[in-house]
């Protein structure tokens, strides 16, 4: 069956444009790969005539096999004053071999005269000539008609003549581009409107980002006649980036309720967000709507309460239908709710009228006080609430360590030594590691792992820095967030202190400690 709604996906080229996005092929496969797996219609890869890591994203995409996706290569409409087969930017469109083609032609009277230099007419014949040679190499044609809007505006006959060259010529859509995204959604559906009146090919809708609304102006075009929305994966793309499909899709999906993606891929979106931050190596965006880390978590009391009782009293979906989940951040406006749901998340068996609630509630406050956050520091919370609820001596105590470094020309090296104790026994170690906290690890390692073999399991995955009040220079107090596995779970435990080797060991012994203890 034919989806309502089609998803052109350009996170690969339009998105590759975002600052800090840097692709190579590989990346550019790989998330090739995951868009098709999760079901979008097209994959618009690179532009072969731009660089020639586009070229060869294609000479490699070849031959593979798309399940879902149809693969697209991006150009632009032959030179001016240049016979269509002789141009080389439209050559090597032919030889990237996707069954779709998308080129883009100008649709603003302003950017024919001052960018293009040329007649009216000869662009009209340059957006014909090549739709037309396109099509007569089977290409599926997709034609983007840059600044669409802002042209019509400007000049609406010639803006619509460029749109009948296009399709007069045998393009099977009319892409209508918000290039410089600064309009607003009823022009944006008004002028839609009026394109899907005039034309006979299928339209779809190009937006970006500038003023916030490249995710609403793309939802008033597909009401207004458009089938084929495209944009980015977490809205990557110059500038404030391009509209962001992973808006999009459940707006249209969960909204509307209209046809796009396959409905079982919905679960998988905040996994495809996450996995493009990822190749892209960026931090993902905890605010972003739908897939953010904090988009269904509630930190409020009152709310907490609320969502205790009945889920939907502040949240617009359940949260796994995209893949995401409910959290309940503990902070300085917790009331009692949160921690008990945060400790019953954790396997604690505790209810609102736990005697030891308050003793709890207290210390989050303190230690927040001093710098602690425990949202992404699971592992540092259960062992508080622990420590407060059952009066046991903790597995070890670190009693003593040194660390020293030096430098020998080139050469730097660390030594650490750590004396623990365990069940009244004493048992000091010394390890070398590239750097003080990684000679303390292996130095606490070493002295633990003949009381608990299960140590050698526990791994570091991940060591985060952050100067709490920078205004005080080397003086400033430090908080160190450490990850840590067992190859099952993960887990994140927290140190601050005014010394960063101090906050370093207090996050290393609750990320141990929380390792030996969990079940
Ligand atoms: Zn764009």
């Amino acid at each position: 069956m034919k989806p309502q709604v089609e998803i052109y996906d350009t996170t690969l080229r339009d998105g590759s444009q975002g600052e800090g996005i840097n692709f190579s092929v590989a990346d550019k496969l790989r998330i090739a790969e995951k868009l098709d797996s999760f079901g979008v219609h097209y994959i618009e890869g690179g532009w072969p005539g731009s660089n020639p890591k586009d070229i060869e994203f294609f000479a490699q995409a070849k031959k593979r096999k798309f399940k879902n996706a149809k693969l697209a290569a991006f150009g632009s409409t032959r030179k001016k004053n240049t016979p269509v087969e002789q141009d080389d930017q439209v050559r090597l469109l032919i030889e990237a071999e996707t069954p779709v083609v998308t080129i883009y032609g100008k649709t603003s009277m302003l950017h024919v005269k001052e960018v293009l230099r040329c007649t009216p007419d000869e662009n009209l014949a340059m957006i014909g000539d090549t739709v037309r040679y396109l099509k007569g190499h089977g290409k599926f044609v997709i034609y983007d008609a840059e600044h669409c809007f802002d042209g019509y505006k400007l000049n609406a006959e010639y803006a619509l003549a460029t749109w009948q060259a296009a399709e007069k010529a045998g393009a099977d859509f009319v892409v209508l581009c918000d290039t410089n995204g600064g309009c607003l959604p009823n022009e944006i559906a008004a002028i839609t409107k009026i394109a899907a009146g005039n034309l006979n090919c299928k339209i779809g809708i190009h937006t970006h980002d500038d003023i916030g609304l490249g995710v609403a102006n793309a939802l008033a075009s597909l009401e207004a006649g458009a089938v084929q929305v495209q944009g980015t994966i977490n809205g990557y793309g110059e500038r404030t980036g391009n509209c962001n499909l992973t808006s999009v899709i459940p707006c249209v999906a969960l909204k509307w309720k209209k046809t796009s993606v396959p409905a079982k891929s919905l679960p998988k979106l905040k996994e495809l967000s996450q996995f493009v931050d990822e190749i892209a190596n960026m931090r993902h965006n905890p605010r972003l709507p739908w897939v953010g880390s904090a988009a269904f978590a509630h930190k409020g009391g009152a709310h907490v309460n609320a969502v205790q009782k009945l889920a939907s009293s502040y949240e617009h979906i359940e949260p796994a239908m995209v893949g995401n989940e409910r959290i309940v951040l503990i902070s300085d406006l917790a009331g009692r709710s949160n921690i008990v749901i945060k400790a019953q998340e954790l396997g604690f068996k505790i209810t609102n009228d736990t005697p030891e609630l308050k003793a709890i509630l207290n210390r989050i406050k303190e230690r927040e006080h001093q710098g602690y956050e425990f949202e992404a520091a699971d592992g540092s919370l259960a062992l508080l609430i622990r420590r407060a609820l059952r009066h046991e001596e903790p597995p070890f105590h670190v009693d003593a360590y040194h660390v020293s470094m030096r430098r020998d020309g080139k050469q730097n090296a660390c030594k650490a030594t750590v004396t623990v104790r365990v069940a009244g026994q004493k048992a000091e170690t010394v390890a070398e590691g590239d750097g003080p906290v990684n000679g303390l690890d292996s130095a606490l390692r070493a002295a633990l792992v003949r009381y608990f073999p299960k140590v050698k399991n526990i791994m570091l995955t991940d060591y985060k820095v952050r100067i709490l009040d920078s205004s005080l220079g080397t003086g400033a107090k430090t908080r160190v967030l450490i990850e840590s596995t067992d190859g099952r779970k993960e887990w994140g435990t927290v140190g601050v202190h005014d010394n960063i080797i101090e906050a370093s060991l207090g996050a290393l012994v609750d990320s141990v400690e929380y390792g030996l203890i969990r079940k």
